[in-house]
């Protein structure tokens, strides 16, 4: 609870909540415009800490432990720090996808090109894609499925010592992957105010327009008041919804989607994909709905993980070096949502469960070819990783990502119309870059100076 000292207030040009790819971008983009920003993000970045990227980091950083579940069981994990989910992720990168552009008229084609030079997105080199992962593509493209190396935010030659495997997902140790937080000091080091430890709980509207935030700072021992004309939500696919609920905005949350992902593993008597660089090979059917890609949950995750499939899984854990895995991720339909009694709820369509069968069964196949032992595969439970299109454009939100409030804007994974069903961070990045160059434009401006009625 916030104490009885007077309430902080804070004033800027344009505030932007939340700072993973969608909040860290707008505000390096706005703040070298020469908008004055103030990025305020309810973690802190851990990234300088000893225990950063290893297990007990990982309960530290994210929502609830990691123990976070959907009403249906789903594992989501939810990093709550300075860079928001792209201090867990994989380092995969895709551009979006083309229905965005064609179906909803949002076209970040430049924004998505300049990032990929920008940041220097490729794949691993062929050396580095590990060779249990190789032979799973391979496997699979032996089968007539044309799978490719992934493209990556990675850049091994940077990194301390590349170290890279499913404990990545812990958050990178070696320095390798590109980090949302990159950008947010970039954001600093223009002009940009940040404030960690600053939690939003309402947006502040009068007259249908935007006036500012409200919350707290320091884990709630002090409350703030932050003033301006334009407030960008990017607090995630699960914390966006949660403030707009707050501020007014009922419909927010209603509905989700989550490229609800599950495991399929298999055993060999070789090394196996552990120790390997995380989805360094891929294949999409867009066409079915789903992405198969090659992981291995982290070690110590793993019997945890597979004791909710029943009792045996676990007993597997010493073999955890001999596992070929391919993760299987859905374009699952919009259904349960993010509901205002803090509970989540995301059930498979019948639709959704036809997809996840075909690709279980491909996924089979592949390991099979690869050479697992066909008694040994089996499915983990579901989970979730990508929780989004909780505020979707079209339906929340204009093209502009404009809320139907005058100068609140939506930024990140939640303004999806629908599942990606493949890696967000560079389509996030690009809806990023897009509102900035909106909310810079001189039109913009003169349009944002309007008071209602
Ligand atoms: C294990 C894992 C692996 C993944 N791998 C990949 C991958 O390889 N490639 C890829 O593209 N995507 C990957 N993703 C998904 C991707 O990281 C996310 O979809 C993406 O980061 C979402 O960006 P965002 O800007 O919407 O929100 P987030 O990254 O979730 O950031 C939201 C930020 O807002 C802050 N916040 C929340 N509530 C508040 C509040 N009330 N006040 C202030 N701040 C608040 C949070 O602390 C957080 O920093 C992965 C995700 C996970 C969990």
């Amino acid at each position: 609870m916030a104490g009885n000292s007077k309430s902080v207030l804070l004033e800027a040009e344009v505030i932007i909540v939340g700072s993973g790819p969608g909040g860290a971008t707008v505000a390096r983009e706005l703040a070298r415009r020469g908008k004055r920003v103030l990025l305020l993000e309810r973690g802190i970045d851990h990234r300088p800490r000893p225990y950063y990227g290893t297990y007990l980091g990982a309960l530290l950083y994210a929502d609830r432990m990691s123990l976070l579940f959907t009403v249906e069981g789903l594992n989501i994990i939810r990093p709550i720090m300075l860079g928001g989910a792209t201090s867990m992720y994989c380092g995969c990168a895709a551009p979006p996808p083309p229905w965005l552009k064609d179906k909803y008229g949002i076209n970040i084609e430049a924004e998505v090109t300049e990032t990929m030079t920008e940041l220097d997105i490729a794949p691993l080199p062929a050396h580095l894609r590990g060779p249990a992962s190789t032979r799973i593509a391979q496997a699979a493209q032996g089968l007539g499925y044309d799978w490719q190396p992934q493209l990556k935010f990675m850049w091994p030659g940077r990194s301390r010592a590349f170290d890279c495997g499913a404990k990545c997902m812990l958050g990178c140790r070696c320095g390798a992957k590109w980090n949302a937080a990159e950008y947010v000091y970039e954001a600093v080091a223009a002009g940009a105010d940040l404030r960690t430890s600053a939690r939003v709980d309402r947006v502040l509207i009068e007259r249908g327009r935007v006036t500012g935030v409200s919350g707290t700072l320091d884990a709630g021992s002090q409350t703030f008041n932050a003033e301006a004309e334009t407030v960008i939500l990017a607090a995630g696919g699960i914390g966006t919804p949660r403030i707009l609920q707050t501020s007014g905005l009922r419909q927010a949350g209603y509905g989700m989607t989550m490229d609800t992902t599950a495991m399929v593993y298999g055993f060999v008597k070789e090394q196996g994909t552990g120790n390997e660089p995380p989805m360094t090979w891929a294949w999409e059917d867009p066409e079915a709905g789903y992405l198969l890609s090659t992981l291995v949950d982290p070690w110590l995750n793993y019997p945890i993980i597979t004791a909710r499939k029943g009792w045996r899984y676990p007993l597997t854990w010493p073999r955890w070096n001999n596992i070929l895995g391919v993760m299987i991720k859905l374009k699952d339909e919009i259904s349960g949502g993010v509901f205002p009694n803090g509970k989540i709820s995301k059930p498979l369509t019948g639709a959704d469960r036809q997809r996840l069968d075909q690709a279980h069964q491909l996924s089979k196949q592949i390991l099979v070819a690869a050479g697992a032992d066909p008694a040994s595969i089996f499915m983990t439970p579901l989970r979730g990783t990508h929780p989004s299109g909780t505020v979707r454009i079209g339906e929340m939100l204009d093209q502009d990502l404009q809320t139907e409030v005058s100068g609140l804007y939506v930024c990140d994974a939640s303004t999806f119309p629908e599942a990606l069903a493949r890696p967000t961070v560079l389509t996030i990045i690009g809806l990023g870059k897009r509102l900035a160059k909106h909310l810079a434009s001189p039109v913009t401006q003169v349009s944002m100076g309007t008071i209602l009625p």
